[in-house]
């Protein structure tokens, strides 16, 4: 069973899965969140990326209806975040925020440096951070001297996808460290994009993968969509 409908039988949410094969039409997706939408009794739907080629990945996250993307994906809660005026955060993203609020670091004036700039991950976690009163900082493939800026982060959030890319030598000392990466070597082992044990040797605290972000993405999920169910109600 995946980790998602674990979380829901779990926490007590109803969940309805749609496996779909590959070669399903975009029609045929885009009528069944139609049909989700329109579903007094699911609060929140979320469509599984990256979707075949041959699907517009746009076409499908704009026909969700906002208040039950629980993903915060579509434009948009995209827009609200910017405004910071919203209801969804994206799960990963406000995992880590519960993440450093729990460990009781505060995020006002600091250096906070995000690898990685992609819609889901990197983009809407400069938002949060900034909405915090972090001094943001984006890095990307096109960088220059990515080590002498992710060395200024008093918080460093790695979001690439690249198996130990970010090494101790290039942390500060006393960071907080965010490992988003979920990679798996040839061995099949499961490593983030954080050198863990080169990192943790100067963090002051550091995230673990397997462990840390994954968990908490997930129960972000589940609290998104007990959000919708109780903004339903309202
Ligand atoms: P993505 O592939 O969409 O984006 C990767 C980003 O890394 C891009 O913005 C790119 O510019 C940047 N990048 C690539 N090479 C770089 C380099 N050499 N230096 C600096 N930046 C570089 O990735 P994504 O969807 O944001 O995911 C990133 C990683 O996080 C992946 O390993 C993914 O599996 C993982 N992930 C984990 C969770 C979780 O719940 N733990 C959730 C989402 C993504």
């Amino acid at each position: 069973m995946n980790a998602k409908k674990k979380a829901c039988e779990e926490t007590g949410i109803y969940s309805e899965e749609y496996a779909l094969s590959g070669d399903t039409t975009q029609e045929a997706l885009l009528a069944l969140v139609k049909t989700l939408n329109e579903k007094d009794d699911i609060d929140g739907i979320l469509v599984q990326l990256p979707l075949p080629k041959h699907i517009d990945e746009d076409a499908v996250i704009n026909a969700i209806t906002p208040n039950k993307d629980v993903d915060a994906f579509h434009p948009v809660n995209v827009g609200r975040i910017m405004t910071g005026n919203y209801d969804f955060a994206p799960c990963t993203p406000a995992g880590i925020m519960e993440l450093i609020a729990e460990s009781g670091i505060d995020i006002a004036g600091k250096e906070c440096v995000i690898i990685g700039r992609s819609n889901i991950v990197g983009k809407p976690m400069s938002m949060l951070l900034l909405h915090k009163h972090g001094t943001v900082t984006i890095c990307h493939s096109k960088t220059q001297n990515l080590a002498e800026v992710v060395r200024r982060g008093d918080i460093v959030v790695a979001a690439v996808g690249r198996p130990q890319m970010i090494t101790g030598d290039m942390i500060k000392e006393g960071a907080v460290v965010i490992d988003v990466g979920i990679n798996r070597l040839a061995d099949k082992t499961l490593v983030g994009d954080a050198d863990f044990e080169s990192c943790a040797e100067k963090a002051s605290a550091i995230t673990p993968v397997p462990g840390g972000v994954g968990p908490m993405t997930i129960a972000m999920l589940m609290k998104n969509t007990v959000k919708s169910a109780a903004l339903k109600q309202r």
